[in-house]
């Protein structure tokens, strides 16, 4: 057909993500999945409730276009707690359809065709196709393969006159690195000496471990004045299919995020942002979920501990990185590929978050499973034969 054949695609490089494709070969092999990041298990009977009671009480129509105003006071109250700084819940807090919306809206708020933007690899797959969507360019900075440190000069020479905005992910997906206020400090140089916008993704801010603590870009006030902070409530009150986000910036970013946001959903899920405003009154509700998920990490990591990966440290979110170089010579992805198959296990390459090829023999594993779940896949892993 002719018009199939004029069909330019905007994202030419693009086919399924590796979290869909991971996690129908597990279905397919009845595997475990360690592969897709979402928790295993469900979210608390009081928080079900609460979307109960709004929904049988009709909160049931559109929310406004930013927002439920609770909500947005709610999390002005919690980032204001956290980070000492203060966001007007009308100016600068908008609701979103989960943090990545708040991400595509951020990006494509700020970048226009030309702009380059500034990514660190391994990166989550979401930002360059929204940079690429709006005619950006996507610089890449590659993390230490060991992450333990970030290269600030390395990241420094990859800006030029047409760097628009960097954007950031801590505690970080793939790798569980958690930045540090140092991390921070420098960027805020950066970004002030370049006058960049920075496009924060926050969404594991409550699962940090070891009694490290979240940094938000919130907190440090050079930074929090030409940044949006992206969060999402998926990750912290076990709801990922609820799709509920936020966006925290200043008026001058939120007016021209808002421009967007309201073309492309208007507003998001009425009844469950009653809810989780609610549940945000008592914080032992997100502070318990750091020792809940270290708690996680280290039976994991105890109980494949035998079998001669090197695990890389995981300071926050809930993955744990291991390397097997020591183990087998296979690519990354077919030895995920084959252990989904042959040993029961899903997990995600490492190569999948990089816009190059690469393979530092490294897969991701997700912990947020039942206790069960992470014991059974890792007696399936130690029968394996490497
Ligand atoms: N950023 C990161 C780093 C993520 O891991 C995820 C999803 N797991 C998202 C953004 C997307 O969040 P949401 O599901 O709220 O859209
Ligand atoms: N963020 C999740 C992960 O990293 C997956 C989200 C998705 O499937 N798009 O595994």
């Amino acid at each position: 057909m002719l018009l199939e054949k004029r069909l330019r695609s905007k994202l030419p490089d693009v086919g399924t993500t590796i979290f869909t494709k991971m996690s129908a070969l597990a279905e397919e092999h009845e595997a475990l999945n360690l592969a897709q990041g979402f928790p295993e298990f469900d979210c608390s009977p009081d928080l079900q409730r609460l979307v109960d009671k709004y929904v049988r009480s009709g909160k049931n129509q559109y929310a406004p276009m930013p927002g439920a105003l609770r909500l947005r006071e709610a999390i002005a109250k919690k980032t204001f707690e956290a980070s000492g700084t203060e966001y007007h819940p009308v100016r600068e807090i908008t609701i979103t359809s989960g943090a990545t919306e708040a991400l595509f809206v951020a990006i494509s708020t700020v970048v226009h065709p030309g702009d380059e933007v500034i990514v660190f690899e391994p990166a989550y797959d979401s930002y360059v196709p929204a940079i690429e969507l709006s005619g950006g360019i996507p610089v890449f900075v590659t993390l230490d393969p060991q992450y333990d440190s970030i290269d600030w000069e390395a990241v420094r020479t990859r800006i030029t006159g047409k760097t628009r905005a960097i954007v950031i992910n801590t505690p970080h997906n793939p790798t569980g690195k958690v930045w540090s206020a140092s991390d921070l400090q420098a960027l805020a140089a950066l970004a002030e000496a370049h006058d960049l916008t920075v496009v924060s993704d926050e969404v594991y801010e409550y699962i940090v471990f070891d009694g490290r603590e979240h940094v938000s870009v919130a907190s440090v006030p050079s930074l929090a004045e030409r940044s949006f902070v992206c969060g999402s409530f998926g990750k912290t009150f076990h709801t990922t299919g609820w799709k509920l986000g936020f966006c925290l910036a200043p008026a001058y970013l939120t007016t021209e995020f808002r421009k967007i946001h309201q073309f492309l959903v208007f507003s998001v899920v009425t009844p469950f942002q009653f809810a989780v405003a609610e549940y945000l009154s008592e914080p032992e509700h997100y502070l318990t979920l750091s020792a809940f998920y270290q708690r996680k990490r280290d039976l994991f990591n105890e109980a494949i501990g035998d079998i001669g990966f090197i695990l890389k440290p995981s300071e926050g979110s809930f993955f744990q990185n291991v390397s097997y170089a020591n183990l087998s010579d296979e690519n990354d992805l077919a030895l995920a590929e084959r252990l989904t198959r042959e040993a029961g296990v899903a997990s995600i390459p490492l190569s999948a978050f990089y816009g190059r090829e690469t393979d530092f023999k490294t897969l991701r594993f997700c912990f947020a499973k039942h206790d069960d779940t992470l014991l059974k896949a890792a007696g399936l892993l130690k029968k394996v034969c490497w």
